[in-house]
């Protein structure tokens, strides 16, 4: 088995009401068996879409995975779909018949005539059980070809993925390609200056390969590597990994489901450092990105959310009406805020941020998107200025992102 294509069924799919999760969990399984996933189709709860669907996944792949529509109701049209494609007639199996049968006794309920409909299916297939559901599911051999139907309920259908389609797969795969995956994540890098430094493990016949995706300002770089063992496919991915470090250096931050906070704080516990933040335009969100880390009460001494002028003049020092005539977002601000909250607490880092997230700014002189931010230790104070645009939430996490990246750079340095 080489190739695949996955058919999800469903109106409330195609319509865009439910997420089919039910795709992406069944060809993440499959691309790691090194089975190339050739197309996605996804139809509604109509017999003939299904069935074209299904000649034309027939036409093109070796395995064809078909999950929803195991249903008893009329809607649920997988089985009579799956019969016709493949010329087979629909039969009762008495199997699965049985357990519907023996499902609704444990429950203390009388089975609907219609539920007689779970436990047809073609002539020929064999039968995979359901041990959550009433709905079995089944595999049937056509043209050398292989179509296995699953319920669309997603527990049932991990369920059976993992207990029958797995193991079978793995008895019948023709060839052994394996397939690895693994994630490093960058930041503090335009995506397009990544894309062309590692551009030639993003081309289309290499492997590894190499491919980007961007989320909340952070570039991740997915690498496939395939080879005939496992250990193979690892060796290709740590020689990727670390030509892919030594291109884009101290940026690349993390690897596979590491955050930029989870790297922060073992940074911080590496190097037995502490830190205090004094935040404003944030809102408190650094300490809450770091607070996710368990164990960082060891670390993260004291963050304050100085939002009003008055605030910052308490904590600085400084004069309420000398903060009113100079503004707040300054650079001189953020490095007396990072220096405030330093001596106040002890701390070995101190970061501050001060910024206008929007939608509107009081000050010319103070545009929307300009933040500044400070990082003091007893080295000394350092600031970097930022202008970012988008919404008041996207400006808020692009600058508590950027302080915890500055805060990665420092701890590196240390
Ligand atoms: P049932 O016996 O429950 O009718 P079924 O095999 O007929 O099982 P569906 O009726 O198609 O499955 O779907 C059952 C539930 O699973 C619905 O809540 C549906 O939204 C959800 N579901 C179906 N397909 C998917 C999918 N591809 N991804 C995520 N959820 C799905
Ligand atoms: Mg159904």
């Amino acid at each position: 088995m080489k190739t695949a294509e996955i058919t999800s069924t469903g109106n409330e799919l195609l319509q865009g009401e439910v997420l089919n999760t039910n795709a992406s969990y069944i060809a993440e399984e499959l691309t790691r068996k090194g089975i190339t996933i050739l197309c996605h189709t996804t139809v509604g709860d109509d017999i003939v879409a299904l069935g074209s669907a299904l000649e034309r996944a027939i036409e093109r792949a070796d395995l064809i995975i078909v999950t929803g529509g195991l249903g008893p109701t009329r809607d649920d049209i997988t089985r009579k779909a799956v019969a016709l494609s493949c010329q087979k007639k629909l039969i009762l199996d008495e199997t699965a018949f049985s357990h519907i049968k023996e499902t609704y006794h444990c429950r203390h309920m009388e089975m609907p005539t219609s539920n007689v409909r779970q436990a047809m299916i073609p002539e020929g297939a064999t039968l995979i059980p359901n041990k959550t559901g009433t709905a079995p599911g089944f595999s049937l051999k056509h043209d050398n070809k292989e179509i296995i139907c699953l319920p669309g309920v997603p527990g049932e259908m991990r369920q059976m993925f993992q207990e029958w389609v797995l193991p079978h797969i793995q008895e019948t795969a023709v060839i052994g390609i394996v397939t690895a995956h693994r994630k490093l994540h960058v930041f503090g890098l335009p995506e397009a200056l990544v894309g062309e430094k590692i551009e030639h493990l993003m081309a289309p016949e290499s492997n590894p390969m190499a491919g980007t995706m961007v989320h909340e300002g952070i570039i991740t770089l997915r690498i496939t590597a395939e080879a005939r063992e496992e250990a193979q496919a690892r060796t290709l991915l740590d020689k990727a990994e670390e030509e892919i470090r030594q291109l884009l250096g101290e940026a690349v931050f993390g690897r596979d489901e590491e955050t930029l906070e989870e790297v922060v704080a073992d940074l911080l516990k590496k190097h037995k450092k502490t830190i205090a933040i004094a935040e404003s335009c944030t809102g408190g969100l650094v300490g809450d990105l770091l607070t996710n880390v368990p164990g960082i009460s060891q670390h993260l001494l004291e963050d304050v959310v100085t939002y009003t002028i008055k605030s910052k003049a308490d904590l600085i020092g400084i004069p309420e009406e000398l903060l009113r005539k100079t503004g707040v977002v300054n650079p001189e601000t953020a490095r007396a805020m990072a220096i405030a909250i330093r001596n106040k607490t002890g701390s070995d880092i101190a970061l501050s941020i001060t910024g206008v997230a929007g939608p509107t700014s009081p000050h010319p002189r103070e545009p929307v998107g300009l933040v500044y931010i400070a990082l003091a230790t007893k080295e000394g104070v350092e600031h970097k200025e930022f202008h970012f645009s988008g919404s008041r939430r996207w400006i808020k996490l692009l600058a508590a992102k950027n302080a915890l990246d500055m805060v990665r750079l420092k701890l590196l340095k240390m």
